[in-house]
């Protein structure tokens, strides 16, 4: 067994080391960015960003694709520095992180100018008056994106990707444990021609990210705990900087007794094991129709010990080290409680025990319940506590007993019963016969509600995080004085009051009684 803690900085020179958590080797070194390197990231950024906005969508995406098409030609690269650097097998780097991310380029350097349209309004009667009214959506200037380690690729490529395309320059600051990832987008991004200055890495911890906020950019698209979250809306505050909140989950799976229980099983073991249980979305709860909650949990344990577990660049291993000590003892704490308070291990519990680096087993627990912290706060672990329920109301009642609310899913063959329950669910997205991939569909919104934050990150929605709608009103009929503008006479105040009661109904019909008062008005004298 293995309880060696893993340095992740060394201040004093400056400077972060990643570390290979499956092994606790040195794998590279990065900048410790001071303040005035943010400073001047995104003084550089802001300097570079207006030409950028000026061009069209295509040749943006032009240089999306051109950074698609060098991270395609080097994909077992990228995919091994991502297991060294998390732990997770190389299979998963290429599943979870660089095919959606490749997915993610594509879909935004073509759809982006399509989805950013500018839109007209319908202005009802004002219509009518000449007037006309369009949105168009405007480049926000400086983004700031402020990430965490778990996808240390695809979180934040596809919101540097979604930021480029609408407009924006960006600084990234990605977390300590995995700056070299970064460093390795950022370097791709170079060699696709990306305009030096678009797209600044700075590398650091959080006070890296801490000046991020300082430095006053113009949005901030935060992943990571909640704890840090508020850290961020607050220092963001004091400069009004809007911010979206990407945080945790505690997932809840529902798993009614009309479910496809082989495939519920395995869905429930991938869904809690999968990246060690390191995922905002990951199953953190599970909760199985009373019925068939025997047949369930024997088939789930029988996966679980399934699992081959190790080193995440040897082949055919399931389940990677977790990528740090920290969240390994989070993750130990919340069972040795839970054993504590009666919880019952089925398989795994401890630490892994034939490997050296941040182990821990994946581990099937039953006999909890939400007085416990492993059925409340999140783990963030290979940890799938499981509990039983006898209606659709009591599963209900318990998924929603939570102050996250990030995914959720339900398991059943009647799909039509699944939607309407998955509506009852306070969740940002809630998949029925499904868990967890969903951040990989560019098209869709992510995002959570309760804890997990707010704002959104990609489709339409996330595009639209990262401009500002810019309303352009024209008046085609210039030579006319309006109706509202003064003299203030007593005829005037009767039209006033006549449009109170007719042209807010909407109706063209009710307005044209009034049309002798508007014309007298409009171009008679006004004393
Ligand atoms: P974290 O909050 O510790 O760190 C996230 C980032 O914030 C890091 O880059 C860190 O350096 C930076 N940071 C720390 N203090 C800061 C400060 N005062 N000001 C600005 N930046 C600061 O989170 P983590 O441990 O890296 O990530 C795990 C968490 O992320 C989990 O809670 C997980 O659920 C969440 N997460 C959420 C999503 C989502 O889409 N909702 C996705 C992935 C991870």
């Amino acid at each position: 067994m293995s309880t060696q803690t893993l340095p992740t900085q060394n201040k004093k020179a400056a400077e972060i080391i990643s570390y290979d958590p499956g092994t606790g080797k040195e794998i590279g070194r990065a900048p410790l960015s001071s303040l005035e390197d943010v400073k001047e990231a995104v003084a550089k950024a802001r300097q570079t960003q207006p030409a950028w906005a000026a061009l069209s969508y295509q040749e943006r995406g032009r240089v999306i694709l051109q950074a698609r098409a060098l991270m395609l030609a080097e994909r077992d690269q990228f995919a091994l520095l991502i297991s060294q650097e998390t732990g997770k097998p190389v299979a998963e780097a290429l599943s979870m992180e660089i095919v959606p991310t490749l997915d993610a380029m594509h879909y935004f350097a073509h759809a982006a100018g399509h989805l950013l349209r500018p839109q007209k309004i319908d202005i009802g009667q004002y219509g009518l008056m000449g007037r006309s009214s369009s949105i168009v959506f405007r480049a926000l200037g400086v983004i700031g994106i402020i990430s965490p380690w778990n996808f240390p690729l695809a979180t934040p490529a596809d919101e540097v990707v979604m930021a480029l395309m609408a407009g924006n320059a960006v600084v990234l600051k990605p977390s300590e444990l995995t700056p070299l990832i970064a460093l390795k987008l950022g370097d791709i991004f170079r060699r696709a021609g990306l305009p030096a200055g678009l797209l600044n890495i700075v590398t650091g911890d959080g006070s890296t990210g801490a000046a991020l906020v300082d430095a006053r950019v113009d949005k901030i698209m935060f992943t990571g705990s909640v704890a840090t979250g508020k850290r961020v809306a607050e220092a963001a505050a004091k400069y009004l900087i809007p911010v979206v909140l990407e945080l945790g989950g505690k997932d809840p799976m529902i798993v009614l007794e009309d479910a496809d229980l082989e495939n519920a099983a395995r869905a429930a073991v991938w869904g809690a094991f999968a990246n060690s249980g390191q995922a905002c979305a990951s199953v953190e709860r599970c909760y199985v129709q009373e019925s068939i909650a025997p047949k369930f949990i024997e088939k789930v344990v029988a996966e679980t010990r399934a699992l081959k577990q190790g080193l995440g660049i040897e082949g055919g291993i399931d389940v990677g080290s977790m990528s740090n000590e920290n969240q390994l003892q989070i993750v130990a704490d919340h069972v040795n409680e839970a054993k504590r308070d009666g919880a019952q291990v089925l398989t795994g519990g401890k630490r892994g025990s034939n490997v050296n680096g941040l182990f821990y087993e994946p581990t099937v627990l039953t006999n909890v319940d939400h007085d416990m912290t492993i059925m409340r706060d999140e783990t963030f672990g290979p940890v799938l506590p499981v509990m039983t329920f006898k209606t659709q109301d009591e599963a209900i009642k318990l998924a929603n007993d939570s102050r996250y609310g990030l995914t959720a899913s339900i398991w059943t063959k009647n799909v039509a019963k699944g939607q309407r329950l998955a509506e009852r669910i306070e969740a940002g997205t809630v998949m029925v016969n499904e868990v967890v991939y969903t951040h990989g569909i560019a098209q869709t919104p992510w995002g959570g509600v309760k804890d997990s934050g707010y704002g959104r990150t990609h489709g339409r929605m996330g595009l639209l995080e990262l401009v500002h709608p810019q309303h352009i009103h024209v008046n085609r009929l210039s030579f006319l004085p309006d109706m509202w503008w003064f003299r203030y006479s007593a005829q005037a105040s009767r039209l006033f009051g006549d449009l109170a009661t007719h042209f807010t109904t909407g109706s063209i019909v009710r307005t044209s009684r009034l049309l002798p008062q508007m014309m007298r008005r409009l171009f008679g004298s006004r004393e």
